[in-house]
This record gives structure tokens, C-alpha cells and sequence, in this order.
């Protein structure tokens, strides 16, 4: 049985609260809201309780944080905790994306604390995995993910609310995407590892890097590939309702 679609935005250092209302306005306003998806938007954390007030009530959108702490509370300036996170609406976090780890330096050890943190304070936790261009160059793409697996999963229960996006670092912002087939090679790794690692089969795991409504039905077509997760091409409200509303298609 296929997993269920999820479509989550990552909006980045983005749309600010009267933006994130005027988005959401024409977005609801055109969203086929395909039945068994999940869309998931993760809007800065100045515009999390704007982009969660506006969502409540539809059971398939979920709002999601793109960084959390792991410390509960406390003098840490800059910092957003889960229950902060939780209060303005938030019900699932981003850990590990590439600019966390690439830009802010942010070890694996650091990623498996937020993975934690954020399954241990209720929210669905989705740890972002890829390898950079040398690496892939090197041969060393699924040597990296499973290294980054299992440091970001380490002491987290099989049964936990938990998505895996693959987001090859090269691809992230370049307009330079992984094709579907090598997208599912890396996927179908990522599920061996998580079968391993005694995780459910039915734990979704999203392709991301430069996905756009032109590539993003052939990706979908890839069985492994349960969805996107979307920075660039999920800033237009028109853009990401269509990308959301697209069947897979292998044309
Ligand atoms: C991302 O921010 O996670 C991302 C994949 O960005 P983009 O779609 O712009 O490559």
C-alpha cells in the first residue's frame, strides 16, 4: 500500500506574518486539497502562529517549526523551544537541514538532541539528510545519509512521529535536481536503514532540491519518493497549490 503524499514548504527567512495571511488567503482559496495528503508549511518562527491561526480546522495542513532547541527553557537569546514552538501553533520541526548544518555548523550530535527534543515535547520531527556535490562525486552519497540516519535517530523509538526528507545538498536552491531514478536509489537506502534502525515501513521519506511543478510529477512517479519538501517554488501561492495538486506521471 502507497504511503500517503506529504508536501511541506519550507519558507525559509521568508514571508513575514501580513505576508504569510495575504499567502494563505489565495492559497485556501485555490487548493484542491487532494484527500489523503498532508501539506505542511514551515514558515519563520516571527510567522508561526499567523500561518497555524489560519490554518486550524483543516486537518491535512500542519505548521511546523524550521529550527527548534533542545534545552526545554532558559537563558539561550535567538533560541525557540518546543513548548515555545507548541504554543504558537506549531505541531512538527524541521531538524538537520542542510543550512542548519552547513551554514550554522550544527553537529550530528546537536541534530540527534532537536530529533529528541522535538518527539519527546509531541511533535512530528522531519530530519533532513543529503550528502554534499564532492561527496556524491566520491561515491560516498548513501555512506553519508546512513551515517546521518543514525547519528540523527540515535535513542528514538521505532513507532516515533517521524519523516525523513532527502535533500542532496547540491540540489538545495541550485535548480539543479536529483533525478527520479538516482532519487530513488538514495531513498530505497534511507528505507534500509530505517528498517534496520527498527522503524515503521509506513514512515515517509521526502525528496528535496529544486523540486518545481516541472519536475515534480515525474519525481512523485518514483514509488520510494512519498512526496517533497520545497523552498523556492513554495513562495507563490499559485505555485505551491498546483505543485500540491499534481498526480505522479512517469511522461
Ligand atoms: C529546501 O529549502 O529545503 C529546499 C529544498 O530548497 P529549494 O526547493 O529552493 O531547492
Amino acid at each position: 500500500m502507497p504511503r500517503p503524499l506529504m508536501f511541506a514548504a519550507n519558507w525559509k527567512m521568508n514571508v513575514a506574518p501580513g505576508e504569510a495571511r495575504t499567502f494563505l488567503d489565495r492559497f485556501l482559496a485555490i487548493d484542491k486539497a487532494v484527500a489523503g495528503r498532508t501539506v505542511a508549511f514551515f514558515p519563520p518562527a516571527v510567522s508561526l502562529e499567523t500561518t497555524s491561526a489560519r490554518l486550524t480546522g483543516h486537518s491535512h495542513y500542519l505548521v511546523g517549526a524550521q529550527n527548534i532547541s533542545w534545552e526545554p527553557k532558559g537563558a539561550y537569546t535567538g533560541e525557540t523551544s518546543v513548548a515555545l514552538a507548541r504554543g504558537a501553533g506549531a505541531g512538527a520541526a524541521l531538524v538537520g537541514h542542510s543550512e542548519r548544518r552547513h551554514v550554522f555548523g550544527e553537529t550530528e550530535e546537536e541534530t540527534s538532541k532537536k530529533v529528541r527534543a522535538a518527539l519527546d515535547g509531541g511533535l512530528l520531527a522531519m530530519l533532513c539528510v543529503g550528502e554534499k556535490l564532492l561527496e556524491r562525486e566520491r561515491g560516498e552519497t548513501e555512506a553519508v545519509v546512513t551515517r546521518q540516519l543514525r547519528a540523527g535517530l540515535a535513542g528514538v523509538k521505532g513507532d516515533a512521529n517521524l519523516v525523513i526528507a532527502y535533500e542532496p545538498v547540491w540540489a538545495i536552491g541550485t535548480g539543479r535536481n536529483a533525478t527520479p531514478s538516482d532519487a530513488a536509489v538514495v531513498h530505497a537506502a534511507i528505507r534500509v536503514v530505517l528498517v534496520d534502525l527498527g522503524f515503521l515501513r509506513d514512515t515517509r521519506v521526502l525528496y528535496g532540491g529544486s523540486v518545481s511543478a516541472g519536475n515534480v510529477a515525474q519525481l512523485l512517479a518514483e514509488p520510494e519518493v512519498d512526496g517533497v519538501l520545497v523552498g523556492g517554488a513554495s513562495l507563490d501561492p499559485d505555485a505551491w497549490a498546483g505543485i500540491c495538486a499534481t498526480s505522479p506521471s512517469i511522461d
